[in-house]
């Protein structure tokens, strides 16, 4: 493995030094071997295990520090808690990649947590990020899972546990705020150009690089958003020092897979007022941004942050308009401006399963609808609607079964129920990783049939639907 360790370079206004501390009895028990190639890591060399079992003492890894909004009050002082960044190892892409450790005991940003995270958080990030990656959302990553013998204290005893993830940075929104809250202007301006030179090298020679940068940002963050609205997914904790600065899905916790669609639906316990709702989260991307741009104040005039900002609508509404008319099968944004109002109408009224109605919408043929009816109450609402659509296909000259091909390649027929996750962690802490593997292997490729697993397509049992997750991880 050959680590780089650039953001470790920046220096002690940055991070701290920290090592990665061993758990009791660790033991590698899942690893992602395909990232691992593209890496080229070799989980399994003794000189890798050496470094990421804690025992290299030599190592350079980090503690990140930095700030954030966090439901919508502002914490001058947060960090890697319990996560330590190894360093950047080159992909096959040519790109660097950040691998950061989570759960790898205290850092100087502790505060009063136990620097550790718990098997269940573990393998609920594990299984959120990969399903992420396979639905083409930029996502953190996961590389390899650890469990131990060692008894980490959440509201009961849990099963200590260690997460290798992979993203292209960690670098958080808040780690702007970070420093200028502080008014620590060079040290803002170092970040910046880390920034360009690692993440955004091809504005590095504009008129304007800072500004062309952040408007990237703000367009990669509204594309991600898209992307989370389109399949239903709900992040949980959108504070900013969980939003990266590349744009990518990171830091698991309360997160979930929508599966009765309500738009109004909040996943996370801990969020007594919504404020993280599905319906709410293009509104908070805004307000997070927002909160970035605050801090290129002293860099560039309010009108220019402004028109930065003002990208952000428009691109993630295209962007969805775009994923939804492939979710429909169509190709004209009208027809798609036209036929969500009414659907979404009908799927709130029906609760019906969001994932589970466009598989079957990707199935129905030109002819036949009865599928989808047998699953309303309203059959004729839904034919209604059924009629407008075909006419939409048929307008298109879009012609089955064509269409059905490529709804079933953007419809996934699994997703990450919470139902499953549960089942997945209860064997996992009584040592069994069996069903967790299966249903990674679902997820991995969440557009195949994978005849052999139906069961783990179908809708929540009664027990499984009023299952809670908060922020204790
Ligand atoms: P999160 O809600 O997961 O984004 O966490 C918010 C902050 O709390 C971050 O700075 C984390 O590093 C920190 N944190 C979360 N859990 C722990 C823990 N068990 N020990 C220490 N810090 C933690
Ligand atoms: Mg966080
Ligand atoms: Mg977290």
């Amino acid at each position: 493995m050959n680590l780089e360790h650039h953001f470790a370079s920046l220096g002690e206004a940055f991070s701290s030094k920290t090592l990665i501390q061993p758990l009791l009895e660790q033991r590698l028990v899942e690893f992602n071997q395909s990232l691992a190639t593209f890496l080229s890591i070799d989980i399994k060399s003794p000189a890798t295990k050496l470094i990421l079992s804690g025992e290299e003492k030599s190592s350079t890894s980090v503690s990140m520090v930095y700030a954030g909004h966090q439901f919508g009050g502002f914490s001058p002082q947060l960090g890697d808690g319990r996560g330590v960044l190894l360093g950047e190892v080159k992909g096959r892409d040519g790109f660097l990649y950040d691998l950061h450790m989570k759960g790898a005991g205290p850092t100087p940003y502790s505060r009063r947590g136990d620097g550790r995270a718990v098997l269940r958080s573990c393998i609920r990030e594990y299984l959120a990020s990969e399903s992420m990656a396979a639905l083409s959302v930029p996502s953190s990553r996961a590389l390899a899972l650890y469990d131990s013998k060692q008894a980490v204290y959440r509201e009961t005893p849990e099963v200590g546990a260690m997460l290798l993830r992979v993203a292209q940075g960690h670098i958080r929104f808040g780690h702007f705020e970070y420093f200028f809250y502080q008014g620590k202007q060079a040290e803002l301006d170092q970040l910046v150009n880390y920034c360009l030179q690692h993440y955004y090298p091809e504005y590095l020679t504009t008129d304007s690089p800072l500004e062309n940068m952040l408007i990237e940002v703000v367009k990669r963050t509204a594309r991600m958003i898209a992307k989370w609205q389109s399949i239903g997914f709900q992040h949980g904790v959108m504070n900013t020092d969980n939003f990266s600065f590349t744009g990518e899905t990171i830091d698991y916790g309360p997160y979930g897979f929508m599966e009765d669609y309500e738009p109004d639906w909040v996943c996370n316990h801990s969020d007594h007022e919504g404020r993280y709702a599905f319906s709410r989260q293009p509104g908070v991307g805004l307000w997070n941004l927002n909160c970035l741009m605050r801090c290129f104040s002293k860099h560039l005039e309010k009108n220019q942050l402004i028109a930065i900002l003002q990208c952000y609508e428009p691109e993630l509404q295209s962007h969805y308009d775009y994923l939804m008319m492939k979710k429909l099968g169509l190709s004209d944004a009208r027809h798609v401006h036209d036929l969500l109002p009414s659907l979404f109408t009908i799927l709130a009224a029906e609760k019906m399963d969001y994932a589970v109605f466009f598989r079957l919408l990707s199935h129905i043929s030109d002819i036949d609808v009865t599928l989808l009816l047998d699953e309303v109450v309203d059959r004729e609402r839904l034919s209604k609607w059924l009629e407008n659509y075909k006419k939409a296909r048929l307008n298109e000259g879009l012609e089955w079964p064509q269409v059905s091909v490529s709804m079933l390649q953007v419809n996934p027929k699994f997703i990450l129920r919470n139902y499953l996750a549960h089942d997945a962690i209860l064997s996992a802490e009584r040592g069994d990783y069996l069903p967790f593997r299966r249903l990674l292997n679902v997820l991995n490729q969440p557009f195949d049939e994978h005849p052999e697993s139906d069961i783990l397509a179908q809708r929540a049992p009664e027990w499984g639907r009023s299952l809670e997750v908060s922020c204790s991880s």
